[in-house]
């Protein structure tokens, strides 16, 4: 066979050929903006003359600090495609970590949408010789700033030829980089190339993981800073999918009003996401019946979630688990033709899994004594993964030992090959011992009808080491109805009753990271004196 090169190029060939119609829709400031990917095409030809014509050679890092909208993807393409590699930096993350995300890099331009002026002029950068401003009304004029220079995107793009010869590119080739979002450390570069993110893209499209095809409409709501927005705008580009963007005010208005009025099919999002909008939906109405699927991963999606969207709206939720260093995509929970029969609450328990293997990724699970564990569901172990998108070393550092990236996961493995999280190494409270997983309390806690979020973390103990504390945001018209007693009582005919929580406090909000999941790191500091 021949060893023609998986590259990025190929899919905008592909999707300038066979999709030149199709729309890409954008919400921006001033409204909503729709252009075709003729369209698109073009400007990705005129940002990569404009990219060489500011000296971007090779392996060069080019930044972003940016929202999703059209423009990120035109960096998604124009940058790899021109031989450069594109660094999609957190803006979520603190001025001290953005700045060290960027240095570490070494990037040479930075791209960033007009609201992030402020924040870039505060951050103090190495690298960066040029500065991109991505202008919210596309004939305005960029304000005074103390960057230098500081360039119009739509100026640059207006001076650069829409013909550019794409060069041939090595398929081992970097395409991308992302920073972990150090929900557990510092930052860590991945990087990711032009042969990973094609498989990866590919594995995102078969019909047992997310069946993209040309008949969706594709809306990202994880950002297009975290992990590539999950590989979701380049497997949609591949197939010549109808893309939607969400703009610089990423709220659950604006997500409901695109899903309604673009009729979007598919989209993704954190697990605290879809708890928000399931809110934002019982105050107001919106038809969101296009909806075949919903992404959600990066957490636990509880199975209460499953169950409210399942039963209120018919819109199944497809959990996912992977990470920043799996590009991110290694398990889908998606039943299996047999587990149709099953009873509705044994569904909804194996939904509430990690779920499977994708096709193309080898997983091991070793216990502490470095032995396989067995698939019954019970024993545990820690998640090693391999395959051809998994991280083989972070940015500037050592490759992996043993071939395997260690995920720091503690999982069990059912007969069907479902994995299911018991928790982050970090996040297991060890009482007396013996282990207790914050992941199964949390979502037995949600269950609860009076509750939005909880989150559990371990509290030191003199005699237990640790035991658990439950940190629970009451729903609002149950705020001051909600007793610590009816909680425990709930969880009492659930779980071992040595499991059941020390401490119940009510909080205002679970603190969020960057990426949105629940920030256990801000609990565990808040919480630490506590006497149990
Ligand atoms: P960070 O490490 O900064 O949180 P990642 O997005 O790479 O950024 O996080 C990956 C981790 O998120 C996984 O190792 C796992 O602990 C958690 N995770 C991802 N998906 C799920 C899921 N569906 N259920 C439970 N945990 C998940």
């Amino acid at each position: 066979m021949q060893a023609y090169p998986l590259t990025l190029t190929n899919h905008l060939k592909r999707a300038r050929a066979f999709f030149p119609d199709k729309q890409i829709v954008s919400k921006l400031e001033a409204g909503v903006f729709r252009y075709t990917y003729r369209d698109f095409a073009g400007r990705v030809a005129q940002l990569a003359n404009v990219l060489r014509g500011l000296g971007i050679g090779q392996g060069d890092r080019v930044g972003t600090l940016a929202w999703n909208s059209h423009r990120h993807l035109e960096l998604y393409y124009a940058v790899p495609c021109m031989g450069a590699v594109l660094h999609t930096a957190n803006l979520r993350l603190s001025r001290d970590q953005i700045a060290y995300i960027i240095n570490h890099a070494e990037d040479k331009i930075l791209f960033l949408d007009e609201d992030l002026l402020p924040l870039v002029e505060r951050l103090s950068l190495d690298s960066v010789r040029n500065f991109v401003v991505m202008l919210s009304d596309p004939h305005g004029t960029v304000p005074t700033t103390s960057l230098r220079p500081a360039h119009n995107y739509e100026d640059l793009l207006r001076s650069g030829s829409a013909h550019f010869e794409f060069p041939e590119l090595d398929e081992n080739m970097p395409a991308g980089i992302c920073y972990t979002s150090g929900t557990t450390g510092e930052p860590k570069g991945v990087v990711y190339s032009h042969r990973g993110l094609s498989l990866h893209s590919l594995a995102l499209c078969l019909p047992d993981a997310f069946a993209l095809s040309e008949r969706d409409t594709v809306m990202p709501i994880v950002s297009m800073f975290h992990v590539n927005a999950w590989g979701m705008p380049y497997a949609a580009t591949m197939v010549g999918a109808k893309q939607v963007y969400p703009g610089p005010h990423p709220d659950c208005k604006t997500f409901a009003e695109l899903i309604q009025n673009e009729r979007v099919t598919l989209t993704a999002a954190v697990p605290s996401v879809w708890i928000a909008m399931l809110a934002e939906l019982d105050r107001v109405h919106y038809d969101i019946g296009s909806l075949r699927t919903i992404a959600s991963g990066g957490a636990a999606v509880p199975q209460s979630l499953i169950a409210a969207y399942e039963r209120k709206f018919g819109v199944p939720i497809v959990q996912a688990w992977g990470m920043t260093e799996i590009s991110p995509l290694a398990t889908v929970s998606r039943l299996t033709a047999a587990m149709e029969d099953w009873s509705e609450k044994e569904r909804l328990r194996q939904r509430g899994k990690q779920g499977r293997l994708i096709p193309g990724l080898e997983m091991s699970v070793v216990d502490g004594q470095g032995r396989e564990i067995a698939w019954d569901g019970r024993q545990s172990g820690e998640l090693r993964i391999r395959g051809p998108w998994v991280a083989d070393r972070y940015y500037k550092g050592q490759q992996f030992a043993d071939g395997w990236l260690h995920t720091g996961d503690v999982v069990t493995v059912d007969e069907h090959g479902f994995v299911q999280i018991v928790d982050r190494t970090k996040d297991l409270i060890k009482s007396g011992g013996e282990w207790i997983s914050s992941v199964a309390l949390e979502n037995a806690i949600m269950a609860h009808p009076k509750v939005l979020e909880a989150a559990v973390i371990a509290v030191a103990h003199d005699r237990w080491q640790e035991r658990p504390l439950a940190c629970i945001v009451p729903k609002p018209e149950f705020r001051n109805l909600i007793t610590k007693e009816e909680i425990l009582e709930a969880l009492r005919s659930h779980l071992p009753a040595w499991w059941l929580p020390d401490e119940i406090v009510f909080i205002e909000e679970v603190p969020k990271t960057s990426v949105g999941k629940f920030d256990k790191k801000v609990l565990r500091e808040r919480f630490k004196n506590v006497q149990l």
